[in-house]
C-alpha cells in the first residue's frame, strides 16, 4: 500500500501501554488511527514493569530529603538510586531541574497534580480489561511500603499525612499483622504501609497485549517502523520513518524515553532522561507464595508475583536512554531481597530484563497539544506510573483531540512547562 495514499485522521509513535492506550481511546470516538512502534515487545518500559496501579503513585522522585542524603546518592552508595556517570554530560541539565524540585512545596505541588490523574487509573484500566475479557490479570489486594526501622517509618510521615489529605485509604501494619498478611516475608520489617485500593497486574506485558490485539482487532493499523524525522505541513504531519514515509492529519509523539529528540525536531526542548530499571524473574520460593507487590524502601527493590514467578525490580539508574544496561543494582539488592523472601542463595540471572521510564524532572508527565503545531501532541514522560496511567492519558489526549470536556486539570503537565 501506498503510504501516502491514505492519510489517517491520528498517527500515534509508540506503541506501548501509553500509545496503545491513546489508540483504543480514540478508535472509540471513531476516529481512524495508525500506531507506528519501533521495538519488540521487550523493548518497551510497559512490558517489564511491576503492574503495580496505585492511586497512592503520587510522589515525585524529588523531595527536600534528598539534600540530606546527596553524597550518599552522589558516591552511588544507595540502592535506590544510581547515577551512570559516563552519560553526565546528558544527565547534568536534568539534574539540575531535578534538584530545583527538591522542596517540600514543589512536591506538594506534584503531588496535588498527581493525585487526581492516578485516581482514575484503575478504573480506566478496568474498562479495557473487560473489553478484552483480561479481568483476571487485575487483582486488587492493595501493595505495601515496607520499612526496616523505627527511623525510617519515622521518615514517611509527610508522605502519609498527603496520602491522607488526598483520600488515598491505606493501613499502617506492625511486625505481627505484616507476617499475619502476608507469611511470605521472613523479615521481621518494623513497620509496613498497606496501599489497600491499590491493584496489581499479573502479568504487565500480557494485558498491554491484550489492549494491542484489540486496537487491532477494531480496525486500527500497527506499523513497525521508527520514525526519524517529522516536519507540519498545512493541513497534515510529515514522519520520516526507517522503512517508509507517512502523512497524517494529527501526530500524538508517545515514544515513551525516546520522545524528546523528536519533540526537538519541532523546537520544544523537553528535558527527559531514562530511570532504567531492571527485573529478574525468579521461580517463586518454596513456602507461602506472596499474594501482593511490596517495596522495601531501605534496600531498594521492589518484589511482585507475576503468575508463578517472582518479579524482583531494581530501583533508578539514571542514564541516557539508549547506553548500555549495567544490572549491578539488582546484583547489589539480591542478598536483602534474598533473606527477606527467602529467595535462592544466588540471583538466577537467565530471565534478566532492563527498561526505560521515561522521566522529566518534575516526575510529571507531558501531556497535551504542542503549543505552536496544533496537529501534533505529547503523551510520553510518566516515569514510575505510566504503565498504570496509560489508560486515562489515552482518555485525556482523545478529549483534546475530539474538543470535549477533560476530567482531571492538565495544565501542570503542558508542554511548555520547561
Ligand atoms: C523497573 C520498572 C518498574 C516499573 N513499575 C511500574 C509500575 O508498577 N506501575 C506503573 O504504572 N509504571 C511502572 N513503571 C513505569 C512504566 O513502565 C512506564 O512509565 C511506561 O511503561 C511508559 O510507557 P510508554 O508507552 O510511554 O513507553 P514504552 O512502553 O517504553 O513504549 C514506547 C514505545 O515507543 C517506541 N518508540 C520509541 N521511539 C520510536 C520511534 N522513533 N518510532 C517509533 N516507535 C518508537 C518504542 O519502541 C516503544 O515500543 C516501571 C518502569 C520500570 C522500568
Amino acid at each position: 500500500m501506498d503510504p501516502y495514499s491514505s492519510s489517517p485522521a491520528v498517527t500515534i509513535i509508540g506503541g506501548g501501554m501509553v500509545g496503545t492506550a491513546c489508540g483504543l481511546a480514540l478508535q472509540e470516538r471513531g476516529l481512524s488511527v495508525t500506531i507506528i512502534d519501533a521495538g519488540d515487545e521487550r523493548d518497551k518500559a510497559s512490558f517489564g514493569n511491576a503492574g503495580v496501579i496505585s492511586n497512592g503513585s503520587i510522589f515525585p522522585m524529588a523531595s527536600a530529603g534528598i539534600w540530606k542524603h546527596l553524597p550518599r546518592y552522589a558516591l552511588n552508595r544507595d540502592n535506590g538510586l544510581r547515577i551512570r556517570y559516563g552519560d553526565l554530560p546528558f544527565l547534568a541539565p536534568w539534574l539540575l531541574r531535578f534538584m530545583a524540585n527538591a522542596s517540600t512545596t514543589r512536591r506538594e505541588q506534584a503531588v496535588a497534580a498527581l493525585a487526581p490523574f492516578t485516581a482514575t487509573a484503575l478504573s480506566y484500566h478496568q474498562k479495557w480489561a473487560q473489553r478484552t475479557s483480561s479481568e483476571h490479570l487485575i487483582r486488587q489486594e492493595g501493595w505495601l511500603r515496607l520499612y526496616r526501622s523505627a527511623e525510617g517509618f519515622a521518615s514517611s510521615a509527610a508522605d502519609r499525612l498527603l496520602l491522607e489529605r488526598h483520600g488515598v485509604k491505606f493501613d499502617v501494619l506492625d511486625t505481627q499483622a505484616l507476617r499475619e498478611l502476608e507469611p511470605a516475608i521472613q523479615h521481621p520489617f518494623h513497620r509496613a504501609i498497606w496501599l489497600t485500593e491499590t491493584a496489581t497486574v499479573a502479568t504487565p506485558g500480557e494485558l498491554l497485549l491484550a489492549y494491542q490485539q484489540l486496537f487491532q482487532q477494531q480496525g486500527g493499523r500497527w506499523v513497525n517502523d521508527q520514525i526519524q524525522q517529522l516536519h507540519t505541513a498545512e493541513g497534515y504531519v510529515q514522519l520520516y520513518g526507517k522503512q517508509q514515509h507517512y502523512k497524517s492529519q494529527t501526530v500524538v509523539l508517545a515514544a515513551g524515553a525516546l520522545s524528546a529528540h523528536l519533540c526537538q525536531q519541532l523546537g520544544y526542548r523537553i528535558p527527559l532522561v531514562a530511570e532504567r530499571g531492571y527485573h529478574v524473574s525468579l521461580p517463586m520460593p518454596e513456602g507461602p507464595a506472596l499474594r501482593r507487590a511490596v517495596y522495601d524502601v531501605a534496600a531498594g527493590y521492589v518484589a511482585a508475583p507475576m503468575q508463578d514467578r517472582l518479579r524482583l525490580l531494581s530501583g533508578v539508574e539514571l542514564a541516557h536512554p539508549q547506553s548500555r544496561a549495567n544490572p549491578i543494582q539488582l546484583e547489589r539488592l539480591y542478598p536483602a531481597a534474598r533473606e527477606a523472601l527467602g529467595l535462592a542463595p544466588t540471583m538466577d540471572t537467565s530471565q534478566l530484563w532492563s527498561g526505560n521510564r521515561p522521566s522529566t524532572p518534575d516526575s510529571l508527565p507531558v501531556l497535551g497539544f504542542t503549543p505552536r503545531h496544533q496537529q501534533v501532541l505529547c503523551a510520553f514522560g510518566h516515569g514510575h506510573i505510566g504503565f498504570s496511567t496509560g489508560p486515562i492519558t489515552g482518555e485525556l489526549i482523545a478529549r483534546l483531540i475530539c474538543r470535549e470536556h477533560l476530567p482531571v486539570d492538565i495544565h501542570p503537565f503542558r508542554v511548555d512547562r520547561f
